[in-house]
């Protein structure tokens, strides 16, 4: 049995790493959906010229997009008027300040812009469309007067090249299985100056160094490339576009209390992970919890805003 080799999906070194399985807590599902990955045999890596952590191998698009196309278009929350809290706790006063910051005109596409919750937050001054697999959460987003581009970036036909002044794009570059094919093909649609505004895990976050593939977040099926400021450089810059401001932000604001009950929560569950291995039955409910990851995240900064400037 010979080993197969695993090339880094953004430089393509063949210096990866493993650092194990990452812990998925049954019964796994994408976007709500199910999905079975069991068969896959996946394992976490991490690439020792760029810093770029991700599932090998690739679950097959299909089976995700199978999942994304389902999902209800109420499984994750972007809309203001929906839910008055999400503008506080999802930070979007800061995103639209770095938006403003670095985008040069009011032209913006939301890539993965889900019911386009962000986009109507950004106001009439804006000029919005979206790219978003999700049928249901399609139909929503256009209900707001966002012009839907296609489902995914292979739909997106040559009139809209040169277009945009900003991509935005939240919490979905974690979703890529081919990054840097991913960023090339959205930078095309920017001007020349046009700028891409990215948030998603950070994985330099002290927390997550420690924890590897049990940290919470490598534990979301759908979850499958991870970033920080040196690989998200390295992927902009063979994608054509250049590394123009990162800063550590946080995903969601969350309650001090939560984070400080993280701890004791860890110890139950490293206890439980430790009955599981020497076989001690577990009620089926614990059992699953000593099956997944973390349950809970350690701090608030696990996350990062980047700018990525497509050159003049
Ligand atoms: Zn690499």
């Amino acid at each position: 049995m010979h080993e197969r080799v695993i090339n880094c999906r953004v430089c393509g070194s063949e210096r990866v790493v493993r650092l194990g399985a990452p812990r998925y807590r049954p019964p796994t599902k994408v976007a709500g959906v199910p999905i079975r990955v069991d068969d896959l045999d996946l394992s976490l890596y991490r690439c020792s010229e760029c810093d770029y952590q991700f599932v090998a191998p690739v679950i097959p698009q299909e089976r995700l997009l199978a999942c994304y196309r389902e999902s209800s278009g109420s499984n994750w929350k972007t809309d203001p008027q929906v839910d008055a809290a999400i503008v506080n706790q999802r930070y979007y006063a800061n995103k639209r300040a770095v938006l403003e910051r670095f985008s040069p005109g009011r032209q913006v596409l939301d890539f993965g812009c889900y019911d386009g919750g962000f986009l109507k937050y950004l106001g009439a001054e804006w000029q919005t469309a979206g790219i978003e697999p999700s049928t249901v959460a399609a139909g929503i987003a256009a209900g707001h007067g966002v012009q839907i581009l296609g489902p995914t970036i292979d739909a997106v036909g040559a009139e809209h090249n040169a277009s945009f002044d900003a991509i935005i794009s939240f919490d979905v570059l974690e979703h890529l299985p081919e990054p840097v094919a991913t960023l090339s093909a959205l930078r095309r649609l920017l001007r020349p100056g046009g700028v891409m505004v990215v948030e998603t895990g950070n994985s330099a976050a002290l927390a997550w160094r420690l924890t590897g593939p049990a940290y919470p977040y490598c534990g979301i099926v759908e979850h499958v490339g991870f970033f920080n400021e040196r690989s998200l450089g390295v992927a902009g810059r063979r994608a054509g576009l250049e590394l123009a401001h990162f800063q550590r932000s946080c995903h969601t604001r969350t309650p001090l209390w939560y984070y400080i009950l993280s701890y004791p929560r860890a110890a139950v569950y490293l206890a439980l992970r430790a009955l599981r291995r020497l076989r001690v039955p577990l009620p089926e409910h614990l059992d699953v919890i000593a099956q997944g990851g973390f349950p809970a995240t350690f701090g608030d900064q696990d996350h990062f805003i980047a700018v990525l400037r497509r050159p003049q």
